[in-house]
């Protein structure tokens, strides 16, 4: 029961309730510490069955179910820490930081205030103090941007739609066809620019 190519040295188990016991020796000397590899071990101290050796192969499989689970959790982890980074400014909310704190089995935090009126004043002292103009947009101009694109797209489609009705009326009354891109740009433009509103 001692062969060190079949045992791992000092490692013993418990099959009733899979207690494991790990000898060691400290040479006092030198303060090393070392695997005792010496055959004699007390039953287990939760049920008096004898114990036995634990054999390499068995070490091995579970350090490879350890490192596995450690490496999804550890993948999880870090999933959750990239995304809580990436979010900008009022992206990231209470829920945001819940999230993140799931993701490391932690519970959310205890968010109470207290006082409301003076929780304002410190969130007024916070932004000043910790946040920072420009870089990312508000809501405000957002929606500009928005309000923007939406007349240009109007403006676009009914550009488009004067193009078409000349091609239209040019096919039928003067047997003229345009046959490419090169033909309908300049009209199209033309319309475009008559139909653009101001920028404001
Ligand atoms: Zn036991």
């Amino acid at each position: 029961m001692n062969d060190e190519s079949i045992y791992v040295p000092g490692e013993w188990t418990c099959d009733a309730c899979g207690f494991v016991v790990v000898k060691s020796v400290i040479i006092a000397s030198t303060g090393d510490i070392m695997a005792d590899a010496s055959a004699h071990v007390e039953a287990c101290p939760n049920d008096g069955t004898a114990m036995r050796q634990v054999t390499w192969r068995e070490a091995l499989t579970e350090a490879r179910d350890i490192a596995g689970k450690d490496l999804i959790a550890s993948q999880r982890m870090r999933a959750a820490v990239a995304k809580h980074h990436a979010q900008k400014a009022d992206d990231r909310c209470i829920l945001d930081d819940d999230e993140l704190y799931a993701a490391f089995g932690l519970p959310p935090v205890d968010r109470r205030v207290g006082d409301k009126a003076a929780m304002l004043v410190n969130c007024q002292r916070f932004i000043e103090r910790r946040c920072e103009a420009g870089g990312w947009p508000t809501y405000a101009e957002l929606e500009a941007t928005v309000a923007g694109l939406t007349a240009e797209r109007d403006a676009a489609r009914s550009a488009l739609q004067m193009v078409s009705e000349r091609w239209t009326f040019n096919n039928q009354q003067h047997t003229h066809t345009w046959h490419d891109w090169a033909d309908c740009q300049p009209v199209l433009a033309a319309a475009l620019a008559a139909s653009k509103p101001e920028k404001t």
